[in-house]
């Protein structure tokens, strides 16, 4: 069984073409701008059989086309490995495309099986320094290198994302330092940056948890602008999303 949160039929952000979205619960991470901090203790949700997901998964096939699929994000979609893998299995069996959308904090032998099962890793780079990251997400950013190690040394076909946070991750040296680190991945298909925005605040309201970044605007054209130049010659595809 499978702890999910919430699906997105027709969701076009998170992977190729038209998925069906599986926001599962849990997470390690504590995000300053996480859009989904219900998502985040491994109590909420709801136990969903596997069958359960891939039939509904069965019923969209038609919609998928050649590229679509189904995409599980979160939360943070490794800490049900084991659930996820048998997920996959099932779902490569039916022809259908994966994607697992991943911070990378988590790896052991179960991730490594889920991982066989997998077409892409979204795989999101929270910030390059490592005190940045923490503050950013209450944890180390050292699994997240290892983890995009293991995908590297496995070509494993990986989209990085990165969320640009003005005044928090968009200074010119992180995202020099991002380009850098990452620059010779070759199973790296894409970057994608992903602007900054407050669509999860209201959440914070209904738990009672205080908003932390109330204070930072949404970024300008010329912000994601300056992003997309200096990280473009980085990588074989740079896609504002
Ligand atoms: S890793 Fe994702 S789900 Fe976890 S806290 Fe951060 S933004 Fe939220």
């Amino acid at each position: 069984m499978l702890r999910v949160h919430s699906y997105e039929s027709m969701g076009t952000h998170d992977g190729p073409g038209l998925r069906l979205v599986v926001f599962v619960q849990g997470c390690r991470f504590n995000c300053l701008y996480c859009a989904n901090p219900d998502t985040i203790s491994t109590m909420g949700g709801k136990e969903t059989s596997i069958e359960e997901i891939v039939n509904m998964a069965k019923s969209q096939k038609a919609f998928f086309g050649t590229k679509g699929g189904v995409t599980v994000s979160g939360g943070e979609p490794t800490l049900q490995a084991a659930e996820l893998a048998k997920l996959f299995k099932a779902l490569k069996e039916e022809g259908i495309n994966t994607c697992l959308d991943t911070n990378g904090n988590n790896m052991n032998d179960e991730v490594r099986e889920l991982l066989e099962y997998t077409d892409t890793v979204l795989l999101d780079i929270k910030h390059m320094d490592p005190a940045q990251h923490k503050y950013i997400t209450g944890r180390s950013n050292e699994n997240t290198f290892k983890f995009a190690n293991y995908l590297k040394e496995h070509n494993i076909k990986t989209w990085l994302r990165y969320v640009l946070v003005p005044g928090l991750s968009d200074q010119e040296e992180s995202l020099q330092s991002l380009g850098e680190y990452f620059k010779d991945y070759e199973n790296i298909e894409r970057l994608e940056i992903l602007p900054y925005h407050t669509l999860g605040k209201h959440k914070y309201e209904v738990m009672n948890r205080k908003y932390m970044l109330e204070d930072v605007p949404s970024n300008t054209e010329e912000q994601l602008e300056k992003a997309f130049n200096i990280l473009n010659p980085y990588f074989k595809y740079v896609q504002v999303n």
